[in-house]
């Protein structure tokens, strides 16, 4: 049987990486997408080869429609016709108050974390939708937990535009249930990676953990393996449901 092909989105670095690893140790041909870090997203092809598997990384913005529709087009050239999607890629800014927010700010935001996602799962359910004459499969979200406690005087935008996916992830599902599609979110809480940085504070995991139950950071692997088992069979009756990897937050 020829593998199962997986697409993650923004999978050079951090949750999205990890996912693409342990997909790839999970028996998918992986399409390893990235926007400019292509050193990064060739390492992660590297590592799911060395382990056995089989990869390509793909650069590609997820905020511009013509970047997705040629993501998802090499995907099916390279590996062949995607089952699965993990909507990853997400940016956050400079932590600061709603009534400093920039127009043009909010605009970044909302095309990366919200147009992109929907471009890629628009093109998803074009790829495996049974009504298009795919074959079915599964998508993964990743939201944040961010979407529920709106992230006060650090990044209001962000948290709205997880609110977003959260809202997408529970229509989307919907829409697609009888086409052989499942669409289902992560939300992670705190996790060890670069997106830190890009607020400005890349050790805040550490700052934030004292409000976590239980008082720690989480790791990307442990966000990729609630994200895989979303993916599989294991999941079958499982559509429009989210499972927060937040150490009880
Ligand atoms: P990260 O370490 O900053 O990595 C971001 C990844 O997204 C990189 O691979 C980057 O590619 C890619 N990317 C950014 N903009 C893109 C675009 N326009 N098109 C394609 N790829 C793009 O981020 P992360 O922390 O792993 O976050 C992954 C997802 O988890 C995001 O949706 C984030 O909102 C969500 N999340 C993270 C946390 C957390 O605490 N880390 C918590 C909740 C939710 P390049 O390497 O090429 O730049």
């Amino acid at each position: 049987m020829p593998p199962r092909v997986l697409i993650v989105t923004g999978a050079s670095r951090g949750i999205g990486a990890a996912t693409a690893r342990l997909a790839g140790a999970r028996g998918y041909a992986v399409c390893v997408n990235y926007v400019r870090n292509r050193d990064a997203a060739e390492q992660v092809v590297r590592d799911i080869e060395t382990a056995g598997g089989r990869a390509v990384a793909v650069a590609a913005d997820v905020s511009r429609e013509a970047d997705v529709v040629r993501l998802f087009q090499t995907a099916a050239e390279a590996l062949g016709p995607p089952c699965g999607l993990v909507n990853n890629a997400g940016i956050l800014e400079t932590q600061m108050r709603v009534d400093q927010m920039e127009a043009a700010r909010l605009e970044r935001v909302f095309q990366a974390n919200v147009v992109g996602a929907f471009l890629c799962a628009r093109e998803a359910v074009r790829h495996m939708s049974t009504k298009h004459g795919g074959a079915g499969g599964a998508i993964v979200n990743v939201s944040s937990v961010a979407a529920r406690t709106g992230s006060p005087g650090e990044y209001v935008d962000y948290a709205a535009s997880k609110a977003a996916i959260d809202a997408m992830t529970i229509g989307l599902a919907q829409e697609v249930a009888l086409e052989g599609i499942r669409v289902n979110a992560v939300r992670p809480g705190f996790i060890y990676t670069d997106i830190h940085a890009s607020g400005g504070e890349p050790n805040r995991v550490d700052r934030v953990k004292a409000f976590v139950p239980m008082r720690r950071g989480g790791m990307p692997a442990e966000v990729a393996a609630a994200i895989l088992w979303l993916l599989s069979d294991e999941a079958s009756f499982t559509t429009g449901a989210f499972i927060d990897v937040a150490g009880g937050r």
